[in-house]
C-alpha cells in the first residue's frame, strides 16, 4: 500500500501545538491528530513513534499520536541542564566592568535594570562583547523589538546540584547574538555584542537580573520590583567564591 505522511510541527510561544496529518493516497483519507501544550521533547518522541507506526498502519499512527509520554516542560529541561554558578562577573568589561559605567542604575526612574555604556560615550561601544555573568543555560534568544531588540536570557543555579536555586539574567538591545536556547555557557563566555536597538538609542546594554526565574519579559520600568535583583549589588556580592565573598 502506497502511503505518504505529512507532518506539520507548529511551535507557538505560549504553547506548542503538534499536528500529524496522515494521508492514504488511494483512499483520499486524512487523519489529523492534535496535541496541545506539549514539550519539544514530547514532539520528538511523538515523531519517532509516528515514523515507526507508518509501517504498521494508520490505526497505529492514531494510537501513538495520543499515547501519554514523559512530560517535561521546556522550563524543567532547562533547570535539569543548568550548571551551578558559583561566582559572577559583570556582563561588560568582565570581570569588573572596567571601561564602562552604569548610566541608569537599578531603581532610578523606576528602572528594573541597568544601562551599561562605554566610557568613550555615544556609539563608541557599539559591537563591544557582552558576557554571560555566570555558568548557566540559555533559555531565550529573540528579537522582540518594541524597544527591546535582541534579547538573551540565561538561567543560573546559585544553589547546589542537590538543592538548586534558580535566578536568571537578561541582556537586551544586542546586535549579534552568539547563542541559542539550550546552549550551556560558562562565566565570561561572549554571548553577543552591544547594540543600539536598531538605532533607537545610543549603544548600551540594558541588563536585568531576576531572582524569580522565567518571569515574563516585563516592561523594563515599574514601581513594582518584586522578582527583580539589583544587578550591581548582586554581582559584587557574588564576585568571589562562597565563603570569601567580599560584600
Ligand atoms: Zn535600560
Amino acid at each position: 500500500m502506497k502511503m505518504s505522511i505529512a507532518m506539520v510541527l507548529g511551535l507557538g510561544v505560549a504553547a506548542a501545538v503538534w499536528s500529524v496529518a496522515v494521508t492514504a493516497e488511494n483512499q483520499d483519507e486524512e487523519v489529523v491528530q492534535q496535541v496541545s501544550g506539549v514539550s519539544i521533547l514530547y514532539m520528538y518522541e511523538a515523531v519517532q513513534y509516528s515514523g515507526q507506526a507508518v509501517a504498521e498502519g494508520l490505526e497505529e499512527v492514531a494510537a501513538n499520536a495520543v499515547r501519554p509520554s514523559v512530560h517535561l516542560t521546556d522550563a524543567q529541561r532547562f533547570m535539569l541542564n543548568c550548571p551551578v554558578a558559583d561566582t559572577f562577573v559583570f556582563p561588560v568589561g568582565a570581570p569588573d566592568a572596567g571601561g564602562y559605567y552604569d548610566a541608569q542604575p537599578f531603581g532610578k526612574n523606576f528602572h528594573l535594570g541597568e544601562d551599561w555604556n562605554g566610557v568613550g560615550g555615544g556609539d563608541s561601544d557599539l559591537g563591544d562583547p557582552i558576557y554571560a555573568v555566570a555558568n548557566g543555560v540559555v533559555f531565550f534568544t529573540e528579537d522582540i523589538q518594541l524597544g527591546w531588540g535582541n534579547v538573551v536570557r540565561i538561567l543560573h543555579n546559585i544553589g547546589s546540584k542537590e538543592a538548586p536555586e534558580y535566578i536568571d539574567s537578561l541582556y537586551a538591545h544586542l546586535i549579534d547574538v552568539y547563542v541559542r536556547p539550550g546552549a550551556m555557557v560558562k562565566k565570561g563566555d561572549p554571548i553577543g555584542t552591544m547594540g543600539n536597538c536598531d538605532g533607537l538609542y545610543a549603544a548600551h546594554l540594558h541588563f536585568e537580573m531576576r531572582h524569580k526565574a522565567f518571569m515574563p519579559i516585563g516592561g523594563a520600568y515599574s514601581v513594582k520590583t518584586d522578582g527583580y535583583l539589583n544587578p550591581t549589588l548582586f554581582l559584587k556580592a557574588h564576585s568571589h567564591t562562597h565563603g570569601t565573598a567580599a560584600q
